[in-house]
């Protein structure tokens, strides 16, 4: 352990376990003793860094090689930051407590776009030049991955390499080419061209936007030879082979997700229109049910955990589920652990599956329409119906269920005010619903949410401008005068984060500096209502000239470049400009794991079978 530990400090701050480590299956390697190190750094605090899965697997893989060590740091909140900064510390790893600055890697995570502030701000706690530019031979590489790496160009002169894709499938080529690289004495520079070769990392000083002579932006190209001009995502072929914590990490304090997350596949074909993750992750692989109860056991042994929360973008849509979940039931509900499904489509929740993961306790049940209306389902592609919903809260309530969360978006592409009656409608009926078949009517909730529809790249809505704030506004007002029943809860977000989320989402290059500028100005924790400085953010673009409405409200054409055109998920650019616009002739897409290819293009650029591979056969 470092001398200058945070050892004396923590008896000033909120919550001390966020900053001591020492978690039960916590890595700790002796530094001296291994070739590559990397911090793994989230840019949020604890508690949901804690929860993130992926976190977990990465810190898995790089840890079961002998010569790296994988260790974490997360956001320090605002109380324990003003300690450091006034005692000039720098931020320290969870593990070794190492400054940020001694790591050979600093490795973000991107999750959202709001959590960029923290980013600049924990390279900056660590001692490490904010912007690449600045960085010696000495400063850790920064890397990142995630979801929001797929429009890296916002981050482009804050991180030295993207991974694009699912990381498990590409950190260990990276650490073995920094490892090799540092042996052979390379450079910074010559490291960094080096990872240009590895398929899916994306090293932005070696890409330049090009802009026609009215400013018109034509496109992001290579600026040397040999540098590929598309980015193609890496995807793990067979979820049930892939590296999977066995002793995930336990917490010393009360986290976000305080459970098991068995991961049951990834990736969805559902084809929602909106749905950044269902484009991101396809084709849509799972673990078979052999793989999964070894996992579980392997878990509740070693984390103690009473919950394993079957985990995916749709969980029910496994084509083993009930079985997982009868077995897992039937395995454990002696021994007090709980099963749990983090949200069911309405589609394909069934009694029986109900029924069996209530034996042990009963949560909440989550619902997401997405919309009130049929109209709308059929726009953003959601093939639920009424009765679908109706019937499975029917079935729910029968088996006891007393309280029920339905999110919804609003202000998604043609949404009319009727369709806002529409949601009102629909929690009306489940309310109704309850009244017949439920069994409690002073424990009965319905919780009715309502985030704002985000455009986001790489889906079939990344052209559609963002509704107003202002209309947005009138539009969660008229959602609270109309949902007046004493059962019903309503919340909403705030719409000006909202705003943030969608110029950042489609942001390109010039963002980097607004970014920087309203983190100089104390912007950050942005995702963190308390912290969120509206006002400094509209600063900040005003001095920078960028207009904020030219990013959120933009209504690029189909063939227009877009900024994050060189990133390639696999699926194409014409398919998602065809359903957009069968999204605006109300046209429904069939899920492809089930029905019909759709011909997005990722089973054949990424040369895989889908179909095949669900029914478990190899790709
Ligand atoms: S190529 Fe076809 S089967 Fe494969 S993910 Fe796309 S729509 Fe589905």
């Amino acid at each position: 352990m470092h001398e200058n530990s945070y050892k004396d400090l923590l008896h000033n701050v909120e919550k001390p376990s966020r900053y001591s480590g020492n978690e039960w299956n916590v890595v700790k390697k002796d530094l001296e003793k291994i070739d590559l190190s990397i911090c793994l750094a989230f840019p949020d605090i604890y508690e949901v860094a804690m929860s993130h899965l992926g976190f977990k697997i990465l810190y898995h893989i790089i840890n079961s090689r002998d010569e790296f060590a994988a260790e974490r740091v997360n956001a320090p909140w605002t109380d324990f930051e003003k300690i450091l900064r006034e005692k000039n510390m720098p931020l320290r790893s969870l593990e070794s407590q190492l400054e940020l600055n001694k790591f050979d890697l600093v490795g973000f995570t991107l999750q959202y776009e709001m959590s960029y502030t923290n980013i600049l701000n924990m390279l900056d706690l660590g001692h490490i030049p904010v912007l690449s530019q600045d960085r010696g031979e000495d400063a850790p590489l920064v890397i990142a991955g995630g979801p929001c790496a797929f429009n890296p160009e916002p981050l482009h002169n804050i991180i030295d390499a993207f991974v694009i894709g699912e990381g498990e499938e590409a950190i260990l080529e990276l650490l073995d080419t920094v490892k090799k690289g540092k042996k052979q004495g390379l450079k910074r520079d010559e490291l960094l061209r080096e990872l240009t070769k590895i398929q899916g990392v994306y090293v932005p000083k070696y890409y330049q936007g090009k802009y026609d002579e009215n400013g018109v932006y034509k496109g992001t190209f290579p600026t040397d030879e040999g540098i590929p001009k598309t980015i193609t995502k890496r995807f793990i072929r067979d979820m049930s082979q892939s590296s999977f914590p066995q002793d995930m990490m336990v917490p010393y304090m009360d986290i976000v997700h305080d459970r098991i997350m068995l991961e049951i596949c990834r990736g969805c074909s559902r084809g929602c229109r909106f749905c950044q993750a269902g484009m991101l992750y396809r084709p849509v692989r799972e673990k078979n049910l052999e793989t999964l109860l070894e996992q579980a056991e392997k878990l509740v042994k070693s984390t103690g955990y009473g919950e394993i929360s079957l985990s995916s973008l749709s969980s029910a849509d496994h084509s083993q589920i009930h079985d997982l979940a009868k077995g897992l039931v039937d395995t454990y509900k002696d021994k007090g652990v709980g099963v749990s499904l983090p949200s069911l489509r309405v589609d394909s929740f069934s009694i029986e599956l109900a029924e069996m993961v209530q034996q042990v306790r009963k949560t909440g049940l989550t619902f997401a329409p997405e919309a009130g209306s049929q109209r709308l389902r059929d726009v953003i592609n959601k093939n639920v119906t009424e009765e679908n919903l109706i019937n499975a809260v029917s079935d729910a309530f029968k088996s006891g269920w007393n309280r029920v969360k339905l999110y919804f978006m609003i202000g998604l592409p043609t949404e009319t005010y009727e369709d806002l009656d529409g949601i009102v409608d629909l929690a009306e009926k489940v309310v109704a619903e309850y009244k017949k078949h439920g069994k409690n009517m002073k424990r009965f909730s319905v919780t009715v949410s309502t985030s704002s529809f985000v455009p986001k790249p790489h889906t079939p809505f990344q052209w559609v401008p963002q509704f107003s704030k202002e209309e947005l506004v009138n539009r969660q007002n008229y959602l609270k005068s109309k949902l007046k029943s004493r059962y019903i809860n309503y919340s909403w977000h705030d719409v000006e984060v909202s705003y943030l989320e969608a110029i950042f989402a489609k942001g390109d290059r010039k963002l980097a500096d607004v970014l920087y500028t309203a983190w100089k100005k104390g912007c950050k924790m942005d995702g963190w209502g308390e912290h969120f400085k509206y006002d400094i953010w509209l600063d900040s673009f005003k001095e920078l000239e960028v207009n904020p409405d030219n990013y959120a409200y933009a209504t690029p054409q189909a063939d227009n470049p877009l900024p994050w055109d060189h990133i390639s998920s696999g699926v194409n650019k014409k398919y998602m400009a065809l359903e957009y616009k069968r999204a605006l002739k109300e046209e429904i897409t069939e899920d492809c794991s089930f029905g019909a290819c759709g011909g997005c293009g990722a089973c054949n650029n990424l040369k895989y079978d889908v179909k095949k591979v669900r029914r478990g056969q190899d790709a």
